[in-house]
């Protein structure tokens, strides 16, 4: 799990693997896609060092 700044409900929160919709390949590392508790789609990019991180959604 991870803490995200949600860009709709305005909040920092707790976000589980449990909430998470999709992974994706980027430049920077991995994309992760998830529903926020407020219920919107966010997008939040796993960092440099998770160049072989493997994520058990
Ligand atoms: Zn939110």
């Amino acid at each position: 799990m991870f803490t995200h700044h949600c860009t709709a409900c305005d909040k920092t929160q707790l976000i589980f693997f449990s909430q998470v919709t999709g992974l994706a390949e980027v430049d920077h590392g991995t994309a992760v896609t998830f529903t926020c508790w407020c219920g919107s789609e966010q997008t939040w990019v796993a960092g440099q060092r998770s160049t072989d991180a493997r994520v058990a959604a």
